[in-house]
């Protein structure tokens, strides 16, 4: 099926409005994505009709949800292709997955001494749990840096592992450049030494097909929110002898198999990680946003997305005074970064937006990233399938404008 991007948009209300007088442009799809009717129509459907807390009820409406529920584990599963259902653990988001990891990771396996690898381009979901963790184990945190020209420094990478390196934990897609990590060559070198790997796909599920088995990571995490589900659900995938080996991660409901006051026993999984009343509503969700999805193709999307970054590559090339990070094309997607010589992102930002035109500005949450870099922050536009070139033409009249009042 041709990729359809004016019936695709007709799914999107939120898209259809105007904001300061003109029509919105949304190009803040890394820090969010806008929810297709599909979506918004399956969980309004599902409270007005069959809405009951799951796994407890002998009841009709409490063994419908808790159906669902188990559909949505099962979709998800299949979506990234993992060999088990229960290998699925739904979550709050990507932060709580990746703290999920990290705390019982720390208490089974990392002591006074231990290594943990991340890189420069992490978000800080992917940077503090580790380094509290480093903190309270003694433990060391070693960074994989980044290249003059965006990409993870591979060569440095194979001289961090020594025998104390216990786990490394890296981006698939950098929310702040889009550079598209070659995740498989980190994870298959990880595993020479027998160090397992999580994966941060908060920027990626929702860009390209991902299929666990094939990658073989330990661990991946994302969220539902940036792949066109409500907030507050996540996904932490985790191989079963991972997961297996991992102690529970909160207490109390659905973790739950017998309590007395001498002694808990504990469920297996998925339910051992799924502590209290979890988002279900959120995880039905997140199935109707994945059945919307792979209705229209994770391939299509991806060759679709390519083309509109690189559309807005060629146009905003041609402005002088720009800088754009992570300019090699055949490795990143759906994020153009960006600053105008001599003015303050925040103040482009604002311009934009008096147009209409929603960009995000600032560190985007990777401090690190932007003191290696050397700057305050950028200007992020970033793309989802609903926009197209017409938007782009908009969006680049809009920063001629902000640097023609700004310099
Ligand atoms: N990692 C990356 C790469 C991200 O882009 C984000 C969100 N900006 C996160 C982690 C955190 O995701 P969430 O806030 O949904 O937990």
């Amino acid at each position: 099926m041709a990729f359809d991007v004016e019936k695709i948009r007709q799914d999107f209300p939120i898209l259809h409005q105007t904001i300061n007088n003109h029509p919105l442009v949304y190009l803040d799809n890394a820090a969010t994505t806008q929810k297709p009717i599909q979506v918004i129509e399956a969980v309004a459907g599902f409270y007005k009709k069959k809405n009951a807390n799951i796994h407890r009820g002998v009841h009709y409406l409490s063994n419908l949800s808790t159906d669902l529920y188990e559909q949505a584990r099962r979709s998800v599963q299949h979506f990234i292709n993992a060999r088990h259902d229960y290998e699925i653990i739904f979550t709050r988001g990507t932060t709580e997955s990746i703290n999920l990891v990290a705390f019982t990771f720390a208490e089974a396996f990392i002591s006074q001494g231990d290594e943990i690898i991340i890189t420069e381009m992490d978000h800080h979901a992917n940077i503090v749990p580790w380094q509290q963790i480093a903190l309270s184990k003694g433990a060391k945190l070693k960074i994989v840096p980044i290249t003059d020209d965006y990409q993870l420094d591979f060569d440095t990478y194979t001289r961090l592992f020594t025998e104390k390196t216990k786990i490394v934990a890296l981006p698939h897609i950098s929310n702040s450049l889009g550079t598209i990590n070659p995740i498989k060559k980190f994870i298959d070198f990880a595993h020479k030494h027998d160090v397992p790997v999580l994966i941060d796909a908060a920027q990626s599920v929702q860009h390209e097909k991902i299929d666990v088995q094939d990658l073989d990571c330990e661990f991946l995490a994302f969220s539902g929110h940036k792949i066109y589900a409500e907030t507050g659900i996540g996904v932490l995938y985790g191989k079963e002898e991972w997961l297996d080996k991992l102690p529970p991660y909160q207490f109390g409901g659905d973790m739950i198999e017998n309590v007395t006051f001498e002694k808990t026993t504990f469920q297996k999984l998925p339910l051992k990680f799924e502590a209290g009343t979890t988002n279900y509503v959120g995880a039905i969700s997140l199935k109707a946003a994945i059945d919307y999805l792979t209705g229209i193709g994770l391939e299509e999307i991806e060759k679709y997305e390519k083309s509109l970054l690189n559309y807005a590559i060629d146009q905003i090339s041609q402005i002088d005074g720009i800088t754009v990070y992570a300019t090699r094309e055949d490795n990143k997607t759906s994020v153009l970064s960006f600053n105008i010589h001599g003015a303050h992102n925040y103040d482009v930002g604002m311009i934009l937006d008096q147009m209409g035109i929603a960009v995000r500005t600032g560190k985007h949450c990777t401090h690190p990233l932007m003191q290696r870099l050397k700057i305050p922050g950028t200007v992020r536009a970033s793309f989802a399938l609903y926009n197209t070139t017409d938007e782009i033409d908009r969006f680049i009249k809009a920063v001629k404008k902000a640097k023609q009042m700004l310099i």
